[in-house]
């Protein structure tokens, strides 16, 4: 059983199929949707045969168990961070992910900044939005975006690529709207100081409506890889 991983390929081939069809009906053909296998509990050698199927794009939560896992991964995958983000742990994930999809903060902004130039490179970030406005969820609100995003462009060593977002899970289509709506807002009203070519957005029950809506990255685990066991860490 260790390593019958078909039920990924199975899942998989079900994302393809629906984020295609949403794709097709919805979307224009110069558009892409990027899709990524986001990792929290699963085993690497899931993992790894995820990317053997072509899913080159994983996305962490936890630095610490990204941190495990992260010299047993196929060395062609490209590692984005989308979890909450301690300041003192950008240190640690600084080298080795080529995006960092949760800032909402300044303080982080400037952390990632100072040791992106520090370590020689040019750190992409998203804006993670809080756009229920549930206090249980990071990002920023949309009222202090503008600011926010003005902020981080005065910084060196990163470059903003575009805004993230996680809606709350119920009546998604009407913040996915809204979210759509703030990220072309933003994208044109910036387009001078910034370029911002990203909306990631989507999960396993949203993906399909979050392609309806103008994501061009879905993040997906529970669909791909089974529900999580959280027991085991
Ligand atoms: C866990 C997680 C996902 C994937 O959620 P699923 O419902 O398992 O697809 C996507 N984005 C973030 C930020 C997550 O933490």
């Amino acid at each position: 059983m260790e390593n019958n991983f078909s039920y990924i390929d199975e899942n998989l081939r079900i994302i393809r199929e629906r984020t295609g069809e949403a794709f097709s009906k919805y979307r224009s053909p110069e558009d892409t949707v990027r899709i990524m296998a986001v990792t929290k509990t699963v085993a690497p050698e899931a993992v790894n045969h995820a990317v053997s199927l072509g899913l080159d794009l994983l996305g962490e939560n936890r630095v610490q168990e990204y941190l495990s896992k992260k010299d047993t991964y196929e060395k062609s995958a490209e590692v984005q961070f989308i979890g909450s983000l301690q300041t003192n742990k950008v240190k640690y994930i600084i080298d080795s992910v080529s995006m960092i999809q949760s800032v909402d903060s300044l303080r982080l902004g400037e952390t990632i900044s100072r040791l992106a130039v520090k370590n020689n490179k040019v750190m992409d970030i998203l804006c993670e939005v809080n756009i229920g406005g549930e206090d249980s969820k990071g990002g920023v609100s949309p009222s202090a975006l503008n600011e926010l995003i003005e902020q981080l462009t005065q910084l060196e060593g990163i470059r903003i690529r575009g805004l993230m977002t996680i809606p709350p899970p119920s009546e998604s289509d009407i913040f996915l709207g809204r979210m759509q709506e703030l990220f072309n807002k933003t994208a044109s009203d910036k387009k001078d100081i910034v370029s911002m070519d990203i909306l990631s957005m989507g999960m396993t029950h949203d993906y399909t409506e979050s392609v309806k809506f103008g994501s061009t990255l879905v993040r997906i685990g529970t669909g791909l890889f089974g529900a999580r066991d959280y027991g085991k860490k």
